[in-house]
C-alpha cells in the first residue's frame, strides 16, 4: 500500500484513502482479498468519503465474496502430483497403494510419501494427512509455547489445536483457553509463531486496543508482516 495512504474504518470495512491530484473521487478493490481502496480530490472531506463508501457497501461486499470464493483451495483428492503445504512451503505428493501400512513422510526437500494398505478412500487419506499435520504442529507450537509464555507471562488454563474455517486462531479471555487452527500447519513458521503471540496476548488484553499493539510491538517487532501474509492465504485472520 502506498506510503500516504490513511486507514478510514467504515463500519466494519478498512479503507485505504489515497488524496490525489484528481477531481472524483474513485473506489478500487485490490486483488487477492479485495482490499478497499479510494483515490480522493486533495482536501476531500472525511465524512464526504465515508458516505461514498458506505453507499457501495454491497457491491464491495458481494465483490469481496468472490475474491474470497477464487483463492479458496480447490478440493484435494490425494493423488500423486498435487501440492500440499507444510510451514509454508510446497511439497509435491507421490502415493504408493499396497503397503504394509498407512504412512506418510516427507522424501528429501520437496515430497510427501504416502503408503496406503490397498486402495483407501480419499477421506481416510485425508484423515491420514490430517493426523501427521497434528502432530507436527503440536511438537512446533510445544516449542512456541516454551519459549513465549514465560515472556508474555501468561498461561491459558487450556490450549488445543482445532480445526477452524474462519480463524487461525482464538482466545476466550474469560475462561483462558486457546485454540489454534489445524491449518496453520502449512503457513510459514514466523506465521505461527505469531498467532501464538496474539493469542497468548489477548490473555492479558482481550481487546485489539493500543496496549494490545504496544505489547505486539514490544514481543514482536514483525508482526505485520506475519499478520498480512496471513490474511494473503485462504483464511482472513481476525478483521482489526
Ligand atoms: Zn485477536
Amino acid at each position: 500500500m502506498s506510503t500516504n495512504a490513511t486507514l478510514l474504518i467504515v463500519g466494519n470495512m478498512e479503507v485505504f484513502v489515497i488524496h490525489k491530484n484528481i477531481k472524483n473521487l474513485h473506489l478500487s478493490l485490490l486483488p487477492p482479498t479485495g482490499s478497499i481502496r479510494v483515490s480522493a480530490p486533495n482536501g476531500t472531506a472525511e465524512d464526504v468519503i465515508r458516505s461514498f463508501v458506505a453507499a457501495k457497501s454491497t457491491w464491495i461486499k458481494n465483490k469481496q465474496q468472490k475474491y474470497k470464493d477464487q483463492s479458496r483451495q480447490t478440493e484435494r483428492e490425494y493423488v500423486s502430483g498435487e501440492t500440499h503445504y507444510f510451514l509454508g512451503k510446497p511439497y509435491q505428493l507421490k502415493v504408493v497403494g499396497d503397503a504394509d501400512k498407512n504412512e506418510l513422510s516427507i522424501k528429501g526437500k520437496n515430497s510427501f510419501l504416502l503408503t496406503t494398505k490397498a486402495d483407501i478412500a480419499v477421506d481416510q487419506k485425508e484423515q491420514i494427512f490430517h493426523e501427521w499435520y497434528r502432530q507436527e504442529l503440536r511438537l512446533v507450537l510445544d516449542k512456541l509455547v516454551k519459549k513465549w509464555q514465560p515472556k508474555i507471562e501468561a498461561t491459558p488454563t487450556h490450549w488445543r489445536i482445532q480445526k477452524m474455517k474462519t480463524r487461525w486462531g482464538s482466545c476466550n479471555h474469560e475462561s483462558g483457553r486457546v485454540l489454534i487452527n489445524l491449518e496453520l500447519i502449512k503457513k510459514p513458521h514466523h506465521c505461527i509463531e505469531y498467532v501464538v503471540v496474539h493469542e497468548w496476548l489477548h490473555l492479558i488484553e482481550p481487546k485489539h486496543d493500543d496496549k494490545f499493539v504496544a505489547l505486539l510491538d514490544k514481543h514482536l517487532p514483525k508482526w505485520r508482516q506475519a499478520k498480512e501474509e496471513l490474511n494473503r492465504f485462504i483464511l482472513t485472520y481476525e478483521k482489526w
